[in-house]
């Protein structure tokens, strides 16, 4: 352990503070984070934005940026991603050999690690790219593949209503529809980073056919989507944007829409509560607030599971970390590869959002 402080103090990641006087032997160190000796860079590409951020060693945002897209494909994705990248190192104002990585953040499912896979949820064109190794060396910085549920429940967890909690599963209605697990604060990502895709649990066993060949999975009746597929039918503006403001209307197809969804929902509390006996499950997503709490109010009464508690200790929260929240979770994953461990990794004890940017 000491030697991995010493290297720390040597790379300026941590600061000695002082030394506290004992009576016999040598003194113990007093350390502190360092801000400055490290950055993480997080970037969130979706159908139709590109958000993306800058964090320093203590988890403060340090700039953030963002632009809209048109589903891009890697022949702008790819152009988009790197110009994006050079203007938050120069807009936070820091040394580019500090920056430790660069989390990514696409819509899965993935194929094996790092390769994208097909559907209808997944960005056009993406499928069989090694997004790491082209990313990292377009960047010349180590690159991390993420899904956006995995590194919501980090968002969260570092920046939102997942503080206290070290055991969560995060369900994010993107495009698509995702799972993000912590165990002991640690995400849980499976073999190939696709734990959590409950999308594809099946909750109706006769129900709707999925183009993953099964049948009455979730994400069918609870996802951006399926929304617009089955509810929505007409609208060409197929965006969760456009999904937030037909509920916000008060359209009149909005109820059989909410009833479907939250049927599902609650159906997927309980097998994630039984199976993960999680402290918390929090709904977040590229929707907006407002419709993930019609959602939560649509929704009956929560089956009781294993989660439930007599303290009346509440164990369905909405995310509060905001629209960044992805990106922000992205950007946390390079501190958790530089030490694989989150003792090291960057406490968030500073979070704020002075000396932001945006460009
Ligand atoms: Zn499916």
């Amino acid at each position: 352990m000491s030697n991995i402080v010493d290297e720390l103090l040597a790379a300026k990641m941590l600061n000695e503070v002082q030394s506290v006087r004992k009576l016999q032997g040598k003194p113990p160190k007093m350390l502190s984070i360092n801000a400055d000796g490290a950055y993480s860079i997080g970037l969130h590409l979706d159908h139709g934005r590109l958000r993306g951020n800058v964090l320093d060693f203590e988890g403060k945002l340090r700039a953030r940026a963002e632009r809209t897209v048109d589903r891009p494909n890697p022949q702008t994705g790819l152009p988009l991603l790197a110009e994006i990248t050079e203007k938050l190192i120069a807009s936070a104002n820091v040394s580019r050999q500090l920056v430790c990585g660069v989390g990514v953040v696409m819509p899965g499912p993935f194929a094996t690690h790092s390769t994208l896979a097909h559907g209808p949820t997944v960005l056009p064109g993406w499928q069989g790219i090694d997004v790491e190794t082209v990313l990292s060396e377009k960047f010349a910085l180590p690159v991390y593949l993420e899904n956006d549920a995995t590194a919501a429940a980090l968002g969260e967890s570092y920046f939102g209503v997942a503080r206290e909690f070290s055991d969560v599963c995060c369900i994010f209605i993107g495009t698509g529809l995702g799972g993000g697990i912590l165990i002991n604060g640690q995400p849980f990502r499976g073999r190939y980073g696709n734990s959590g895709e409950i999308g594809h649990v099946p909750i109706y066993p006769s129900g709707r056919a999925c183009y993953c060949g099964g049948r009455g999975c979730a994400e069918q009746y609870l996802s951006v989507f399926s929304a617009f597929a089955q509810h929505f039918t007409q609208e060409t503006d197929r965006s969760a944007e456009r999904l937030d403001a037909i509920v916000a209307s008060g359209d009149p197809r909005i109820k059989a829409w909410l009833d479907e969804a939250a049927a599902a929902l609650r159906l997927l509390i309980a097998t994630l509560e039984n199976i993960l006996d999680t402290e918390a499950i929090i709904l977040s997503g590229l929707v907006n607030k407002q419709v993930l709490r019609a959602l939560f109010k649509t929704m009956d009464r929560p089956i009781v599971t294993v989660a439930h508690r007599n303290d009346g200790a509440s164990r369905l929260l909405l995310g509060t970390a905001g629209p960044d929240v992805v990106a922000l979770g992205a950007a946390v994953y390079p501190f958790y590869n530089l030490f694989g461990s989150t003792d090291l990794a960057p406490h968030s004890a500073a979070r704020g959002t002075s000396n932001v940017k945006t460009l």
